[in-house]
């Protein structure tokens, strides 16, 4: 398999920039190859998440972009695209993530690699985007396998140690993985995407303290979910027990977005209800 390993793809996301460096510097033979990329340049500089758009929503059939990005992506295409088998996109989040991996690609190789991962660290998740299966303007769309890393939680612009120690692990595990173990997906728990959780639009609202730093804990029908200075409360009404993700993500705020919400299924479910 040929890698494209991507860091910075965000700009204030350093933390896969350092693990890039890190993978370099030791310039270690692995099972398949590979190739680094620094994704946004110019935004890493700037030491911000992007400088005209958002590179990570400008790849492929539904991809959107404008100036630098416009530019930086279509360097990016012609650099990686047909050019590698398998995507790895290493990204942070502000939110309290813990250790997980986004599957964008439903393929047997991008599957294989998110279960091999959760083999070596148990705790982390495997998260189903909303988008998973669908042309998707992520890197991921860049090759026919891919895995976006997402760990958390760090402060943008923050080089987190340890987070890059783990980072670095299991990018190079990955590397020496032959793909050849198979898993039962109907063992594999996932988080499976189905919505986006705006705040509310009257009014100034903060997500509930329950919610808040609680990313994966469940929320069921009447829990707190918005709150505000005159201690009025906004409760879930949902019929399902939902799971949040990338709770009070810093990024999200431009776009109105309070958190993502999940449904905690197995993989051989998740794959069955994107058919
Ligand atoms: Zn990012």
């Amino acid at each position: 398999m040929k890698f494209a390993i991507i860091g910075g793809t965000h700009g204030n996301e350093p933390v896969g920039i350092k693990t890039i460096e890190k993978i370099l510097a030791e310039n270690k033979e692995t099972l398949n190859s590979y190739k680094t990329f620094l994704g946004n340049p110019k935004a890493y500089d700037l030491k911000k998440r992007y400088v005209d758009s958002d590179l990570n929503r400008a790849f492929g059939p539904n991809g959107s972009s404008k100036g630098y990005e416009k530019k930086r992506s279509s360097e990016l295409t012609d650099l990686i695209k047909d050019k590698f088998d398998f995507i790895l996109d290493l990204h942070t989040t502000t939110s309290n993530m813990k250790f997980t991996v986004i599957l964008t690609r439903i393929d047997e190789f991008s599957l294989k690699a998110a279960c091999f991962l959760q083999k070596q660290i148990p705790s982390l998740k495997i998260i189903v985007s909303l988008r998973a299966g669908n042309d998707c303007p992520y890197t991921s769309s860049l090759a026919n396998s891919a895995l976006t890393v997402e760990f958390g939680p760090v402060i943008n612009n923050v080089e987190d140690d340890k987070l890059i120690k783990t980072m670095f692990e299991l990018t190079t595990k990955l590397l020496d993985y032959d793909f050849g173990e198979e898993f039962n997906y109907e063992d594999i728990e996932c988080y499976q995407v189905f919505g986006i959780q705006s705040y509310p639009d009257q009014g100034q609202w903060e997500i509930h303290k329950d919610i808040d730093g609680h990313d994966f804990d469940p929320i069921t029908y009447g829990n707190p979910m918005f709150c505000n200075d005159s201690d009025e409360i906004i409760t879930y009404k949902g019929p399902n027990t939902i799971y949040p993700l990338f709770v009070n993500e810093a990024a999200y705020q431009e776009n109105n977005t309070a958190m993502e919400m999940s449904l905690k299924t197995t993989l051989a479910n998740a794959l069955f209800k994107l058919k």
